[in-house]
């Protein structure tokens, strides 16, 4: 069985980056039928918030994303615990004593050697009676795994061939100085607990992976598949953490975004794909493929998502939008749902029809639009109200073109812009439209 995961860590709210990672993994579940586990990477106790974590769920829950299960790291303490036992018998973790300001003097020096700045694993050399005396000192360890200076060879599914020499990696802390874990460990733990078989991720994580690879087989598990995806830039080409606020999937839904352009928009940036809007996941699962990924990163414009926000609306049904709205009529949906870009801007064409405006007309327009309300046809009104009434118009004033309707509209709207006014006018009404005209 195909096993995802979306490990976010409930420091923060998640943002158009994660989503991107969230929505990707979904999609891969969906299309081979796996299962999708939420996984909260809360082992850090002091930035970790249940209110985070709430604000998570919700978020994935108004992309349309089900997990089939949801973990917490911060739950499974003595499950790592028992593992680190495990991994310290074996030898493959061993204590380190070193302050942080000795391990940078240290690097230093061996900068200046010209040498790799990674551990020189002193603390492999310590006698008992060393460790004993630094214990002593009041001085607790730290916990480094041990690397086997190898290559690790991986496939990754977006990235290819991928070739690491773990011989040039630093033995990475697994456990810190107060016993608290770093990402790593319990990562790994889950990984193979919860049989994950494809790690979806950002590549700003590739340079763990065979770290990751060979604790996962110190530990006697299978190492899943990986693919690491590109990560997003904004328009300028920059990484997108100055503005993860505005991007944040809450404020998004807060700006009258609707959640599938953000997936749409999400699921297809960066691919070989044309953006398009989808009203439901369906279309993005059958056409989903990680090899579509490109590695480059992509580009994010809020511009374009909302473009694609308004493209989505312009082909959204009136059943979709009828309980959201609490107003309007289908004649009226379709009329509007081309000219808005968000849907809270549709209550601007529901005043138009059914509320107040200002009607505009200039002076030079009075005689008329004087003359255009004693034209006015008789009701009842349909869709080819408008048109009797222009061309009666137009034969009585001589006016065509835009010296004809745009006085018409400005005094019928109050606007110089807006849906077509064939459509519009029967909604509007022959009172209000007299009204408006005179
Ligand atoms: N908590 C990690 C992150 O959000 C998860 C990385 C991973 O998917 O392994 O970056």
């Amino acid at each position: 069985m195909t096993t995802v995961r979306f490990a976010p860590s409930p420091t923060g709210r998640i943002h158009i980056g994660n989503a991107r990672t969230a929505i990707l993994n979904w999609l891969f579940a969906r299309k081979s039928g796996g299962a999708f586990i939420l996984r909260y990477d809360d082992t850090d106790a002091a930035r970790s918030t249940d209110e985070f974590a709430r604000g998570i769920a919700e978020d994935l829950a108004w992309l349309g994303i089900v997990p089939d299960r949801i973990e917490y790291q911060s739950k499974r303490f003595a499950r790592y615990d028992e593992l680190v036992a495990k991994l310290k018998a074996a030898g493959r973790l061993y204590p380190c004593y070193e302050t942080a300001d000795e391990l940078e003097r240290r690097r230093k020096r061996q900068e200046a050697r010209g040498g790799p700045r990674i551990y020189d694993r002193a603390a492999l050399k310590l006698s008992d009676a060393d460790r004993a005396g630094l214990e002593a000192e009041g001085r607790k360890p730290h916990w480094r795994f041990k690397l086997e200076h190898r290559i690790v060879d991986w496939i990754d599914l977006i990235r290819g061939p991928q070739h690491t020499d773990l011989a040039s990696q630093s033995d990475p802390v697994l456990v810190r100085q107060d016993g608290s874990y770093l990402y790593t460990l319990p990562s790994v733990i889950d990984d193979i607990d919860f049989a994950v078989t494809h790690v979806i991720r950002g590549e700003d994580h590739v340079t763990n992976a065979a770290v990751q690879i060979e604790i996962t087989e110190a530990l006697g598990g299978a190492a899943p598949q990986y693919a690491h995806h590109s990560l997003l830039t904004g328009v300028d080409g920059k990484g997108l953490s100055k503005r993860l606020g505005s991007l944040s999937i809450a404020a998004l839904r807060q700006a009258g975004l609707e959640a599938m352009a953000v997936v749409s928009h999400a699921a297809l940036l960066g691919t070989s794909d044309t953006i398009h809007p989808c009203k439901d996941y369906s279309a993005l699962v059958t056409g989903f493929d990680l090899a579509k990924l490109s590695r480059a990163p992509a580009r994010f414009d809020e511009a374009e998502l909302r473009h694609l926000n308004a493209r989505l609306l312009h082909m959204t049904e009136w059943g979709a939008v009828k309980d959201r709205l609490g107003y309007g009529s289908p004649e009226f949906w379709m009329a509007i749902r081309g000219n808005i870009e968000t849907l809270a801007e549709a209550r601007t064409w529901h005043e138009v029809v059914a509320g107040r405006v200002s009607p505009v007309v200039n002076v030079e327009d009075r005689d008329f639009i004087a003359e255009a309300a004693r034209l006015l046809p008789p009701e009842p009104w349909n869709g080819s109200t408008w048109k009797t009434w222009t061309e009666a118009v137009k034969a009585a004033t001589d006016r065509k073109g835009k010296a004809l309707f745009m006085p018409l509209r400005l005094a019928l709207t109050g606007l110089d812009h807006g849906p077509e006014l064939a459509q519009l006018l029967p909604l509007i009404g022959r009172d209000k439209a007299l009204e408006r005209l005179t």
